[in-house]
């Protein structure tokens, strides 16, 4: 009985709800056959980043470059910044048989969905506006502007949520991480996911 193609994972949720932490918090679990998509951008690094780590930071022409090549399974303009994800890294894993998640925001999902109806959508929903606001505040990378800007983005994605599989409130990071990887674990056995090859079994009886 094999389980032949990986899971496409898609994670998204508004600025500062924690996904990055989440997803962090997933890797340290060493689950097997779990990957990240690192994504490309245009933006700077901020404090800390490293170029390869969190993101592949790339100047405008060469984003055009890999739109124009077909290099990115999907891109998107989030606040003045472009972001794509490598194309080919994430369909080799998939073929490889390796679950990979897509950390991204709600208009690469939308792009990601059209093309791969069978992937897993994700929202991290903020247990609070209010809260969401006091992370982006405490994270304090954003000028004042920004963090305006990113609030009623925020309020616009929320509105999207309905289109994803499964809402994971970010409540409590630990039990957010669990549930994510609860869904991992059952979405690996769904029938759909298995070719149920008969003959493997008629040779043992
Ligand atoms: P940040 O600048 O805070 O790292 O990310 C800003 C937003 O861009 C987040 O909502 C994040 O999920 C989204 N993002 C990161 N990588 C990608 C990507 O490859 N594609 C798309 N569409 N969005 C991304």
């Amino acid at each position: 009985m094999k389980n032949q193609k990986g899971l496409l994972i898609v994670i998204s949720g508004p600025s500062a709800v924690g996904k990055g932490t989440i997803c962090k918090e997933l890797f340290k679990k060493n689950i097997e056959n779990l990957e990240l998509s690192i994504s490309v951008t245009t933006r700077n690094p901020r404090h800390g980043e490293i170029d390869g780590v969190n993101y592949y930071f790339v100047d405008k022409n060469r984003f055009q470059e890999m739109i124009d090549n077909g290099e990115l399974l999907e891109y998107a303009l989030v606040y003045d910044n472009y972001y794509g994800t490598p194309k080919k890294y994430v369909i080799d894993k998939i073929n490889e048989g390796k679950d990979v998640i897509l950390e991204i925001d709600i208009q690469g999902a939308k792009q990601v969905k059209e093309n791969y109806d069978d992937g897993i959508f994700v929202f991290i929903m903020p247990p609070s506006f209010k809260e969401l606001k006091n992370r982006i505040l405490k994270r304090g990378t954003e000028a004042q502007k920004d963090i305006d800007i990113r609030m009623k983005c925020a309020f616009d994605e929320i509105q999207h949520a309905k289109y994803y599989n499964y809402i994971v409130v970010n409540d409590d990071l630990d039990k957010a991480v669990e549930n994510i990887y609860c869904i991992i674990k059952a979405e690996r056995c769904k029938l759909s996911r298995y070719n149920l090859d008969l003959f493997e079994f008629k040779e043992e009886l």
